[in-house]
């Protein structure tokens, strides 16, 4: 979606990743099929462009660094290497007094001893880093259930953190240009099936003192970082009218795809200005309420999905990735309804997914 974006605005694509035929790759000039810490590989793919971004943010420091070598890297390192591992990253928002859910960080007994001292159960233990969609996280039910929790991650670096009764959870999605320009998207509010994202909505129902304060956050983890590019911020909204950030993301994020077709100006788009030095795009919604549902792999288990079903909804637009093999899980597309209130959206929405399936 980024490529297609750039290419509409005249732009030159070279994408590097690790697998062949990639949604990238299909559009773009070139591909380029090397591990993300082949050091080579990613100094002579930067030697070929101007400007080096990213849609994925485990890519190693090293990386990054041998790109800056030879190119632009837009957003930097720090803020990768910030965004890439959970302990750096709630350690970055508590440091800029920004509000996270109470955690510990968990890399020995000990600490798993004190996490259990400090962090009320029930809890979450998240890996520090290689985690997304649920993935790298176990429930922790009681104090007792720790250790075994800790065992079945492999003892890898972790962070417990309370469980936080979610009123719902909420994404802001913020540009910021080289010369400080910056500006977001949302709230959007996401709803998640067995912790992968399902469904966002726009508007999210939330008030708008909470509105204003995910704003305002956003803008200073943008500042802090000195962020040049794209970034998401997700945060739960507590039954108690609390707002908390969960994660950053250095890049376009799932529950910003509905911008592509709810915006004047996409995230993808958005982005592209970013990074090139470019003026920022209005971010204004084209009508008054949005959303957008995942098609998942699991889609295909009885078969290819009646795509012509959900395309008879006149509002209703179909995007699918080009990903070879459907598996339970991976997200292969997604569905974008648009309409005049948030709950019409919605429903519009999920009626076009169901009819995919008859
Ligand atoms: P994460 O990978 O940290 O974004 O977690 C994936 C999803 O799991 C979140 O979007 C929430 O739905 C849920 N989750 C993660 N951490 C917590 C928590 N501390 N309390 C409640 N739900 C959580």
């Amino acid at each position: 979606m980024f490529a297609m974006a750039a290419r509409r605005l005249g732009y030159r694509v070279h994408t590097l990743a690790p697998e062949h035929d990639t949604p990238t790759g299909q559009i773009a000039d070139v591909e380029i099929n090397a591990n993300y810490d082949d050091i080579d590989a990613v100094a002579a793919f930067a030697q070929n462009v101007d400007v080096v971004t990213f849609e994925f943010e485990n890519v190693p420091a090293a990386a990054a660094a041998a790109a800056e070598a030879h190119a632009i890297v837009r957003p930097n390192g720090r803020a990768l290497a910030v965004a890439q591992h959970r302990v750096r990253e709630k350690t970055f928002l508590q440091e800029h007094g920004l509000p996270v859910a109470p955690f510990v960080r968990v890399a020995s007994d000990a600490d798993l001893a004190r996490a259990r001292d400090e962090i009320r159960c029930p809890a979450v233990l998240k890996t520090a880093s290689f985690g997304y969609d649920g993935k790298g996280q176990a429930a922790v039910a009681s104090a007792g259930d720790l250790a075994a929790a800790w065992d079945a991650l492999g003892r890898r670096e972790a962070v417990l953190e309370a469980f936080v009764d979610l009123q719902c959870e909420i994404s802001m999605i913020g540009a910021r240009t080289p010369d400080g320009d910056w500006s977001p998207f949302g709230p959007i509010e996401n709803e998640h099936v067995r912790h992968i994202l399902d469904v966002s909505v726009v508007p999210a129902r939330v008030d708008e003192k909470t509105a204003a304060l995910a704003v305002d956050v956003t803008r200073r983890v943008m500042e802090a970082l000195d962020y040049v590019g794209l970034l998401c911020v997700e945060f739960f909204v507590t039954r108690d009218g609390a707002l908390l950030v969960n994660e950053i993301a250095p890049r376009p994020h799932n529950s910003g795809h509905l911008t592509f077709d709810a915006c004047r100006t996409s995230q993808f788009e958005q982005q592209l200005r970013a990074i090139c030095g470019l003026p920022l795009g209005s971010t204004e919604m084209l009508q008054p309420a949005a959303a957008m549902a995942n098609l998942l792999g699991d889609l295909w288990e009885g078969g290819e999905p009646r795509w012509a079903a959900a395309l008879a909804y006149p509002d209703v637009k179909l995007h699918l990735y080009g990903k070879g093999s459907p598996r339970a899980g991976r997200k292969m597309g997604h569905l974008t309804a648009l309409a005049a209130s948030a709950s019409e959206a919605k429903a519009r929405v999920l009626q076009a997914r169901a009819a995919l399936t008859g």
